[in-house]
């Protein structure tokens, strides 16, 4: 085998675990460390003859700690399951390259699934297709980008394994689900440096980028959701992240602007070009869209009276307002902070003056 596609598999994949690992991703570090090993067990690592019994270890180990790194729920590495899961692992390594000639077949036989009449390729891939569909539902339902990318790696490693791959194509197979697994790891690592988890908007850091990048005319405004401590205190903390989800909606749908999550129940509206002469209209209905939004939430007052009895969670709709203040960047104002400290100041007069209004020029 030509020496670069046989190791670019390992690599690549071991590049993802020691990226996954960085990144606390430990569903991603267990998937990638099989894959890895599955990898070097295709090249033939750790002894002259393991070579051979490469093919055969990847299609009768991986395909069920695959199915168990994904179906484990996400803990901490060493967390007893993961911990169980990594000494399968390495008991399967030192079988493939250890175990002896009379013990061999007979594992061979039995792994991945010896009863079902199914060919080993067959059974192994349709297991490790089995933990990608576990990965791309949970994404479906958590919307958590981490599942698509190991739905999509675990995917090729399930192509990897169908009967009828010689030994080169398993490798490339899996030397893609490992570039894959990094392109995750790379993409996952922007979003954890640029996007808000809660509201899914970009942060302030990316707030700041853009503004850095930005030249000619635009307008800033910044967002505060009205009296948000005593909404926090009436309902819950969980009914406050659920109306921040919202307003994040409703500012979302401003498509003459890009919304930030700028801090807490602070958001930001970036107006640029010949849009910010109009910003504060625009915000004006955006203040309304959010006054005029309802949210479903399950109140769960924190405090209560002393005395009262306590009720179930009571499923009520909430309703929040926005103070909202702009600031455009012209002659006097020239830098992005001076820009933002404008639209601070505005904000302030617009709470001063009332709350759930907009002040600008
Ligand atoms: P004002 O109208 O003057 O803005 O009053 P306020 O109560 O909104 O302002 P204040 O700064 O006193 O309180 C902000 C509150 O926002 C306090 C904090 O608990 C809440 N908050 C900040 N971030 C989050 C979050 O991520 N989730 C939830 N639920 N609450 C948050
Ligand atoms: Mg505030
Ligand atoms: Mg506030």
């Amino acid at each position: 085998m030509a020496l670069w596609p046989a190791w670019a598999a390992p690599l690549l994949n071991g590049a993802g675990f020691l990226l996954a690992l960085g990144f606390r991703r430990n569903r991603a570090v267990l998937v990638l460390a099989v894959l890895t090993l599955a990898g070097l067990a295709l090249v033939g690592a750790g002894s002259p003859d393991a070579g051979a019994r490469g093919g055969d270890a990847a299609r009768m180990f991986a395909p069920w700690l695959l199915l168990a790194a994904v179906a484990l729920p996400e803990r901490g590495l060493l967390a007893r399951r993961n911990l169980a899961l990594l000494l399968l692992l390495a008991l399967a390594a030192w079988l493939t390259v250890g175990a002896s000639d009379r013990l061999w077949p007979g594992l061979r036989a039995a792994l991945p699934f010896g009863v079902l009449p199914w060919s080993a390729g067959a059974v192994a891939a349709g297991l490790t297709f089995a933990a990608s569909l576990l990965c791309l539902l949970r994404w479906v339902v958590n919307g958590v980008p981490m599942e698509a990318g190991l739905g999509i790696v675990l995917g090729l490693a399930g192509i990897a394994m169908l009967p009828g791959m010689d030994v080169h194509d398993t490798s490339r197979a899996l030397a893609l689900a490992g570039a894959c697994a990094l392109l995750a790891m790379l993409y996952s690592s922007y979003r954890m440096a640029f996007i808000d988890a809660l509201s899914g908007l970009p942060n302030r850091r990316a707030l700041d980028e853009t503004l850095a990048r930005l030249s000619g005319d635009y307008a800033v405004a910044m967002v505060d959701v009205d009296h948000f401590k005593q909404f926090n205190d009436n309902h819950g903390h969980d009914a406050g992240d659920r109306v921040l989800r919202a307003v994040a909606g409703e500012l979302r749908r401003e498509r003459r602007a890009r919304a930030f999550r700028y801090g807490g129940e602070e958001f930001c509206l970036l107006f640029a070009g010949a849009r910010s002469r109009d910003a504060v209209r625009m915000c004006d209905q955006t203040r309304r869209g959010v006054e005029q939004m309802r949210v479903r939430i399950r109140s769960a007052p924190a405090r209560r009276r002393a005395g009262q009895a306590i009720r179930r969670d009571e499923a009520v709709e909430a309703k929040v307002t926005v103070s909202i203040g702009v600031a455009v960047r012209d002659a006097q104002l020239r830098l992005a902070t001076e820009v933002i400290k404008a639209a601070d100041r505005a904000l302030y007069q617009a709470k001063s003056r009332g709350r759930n209004r907009v002040v600008g020029g």
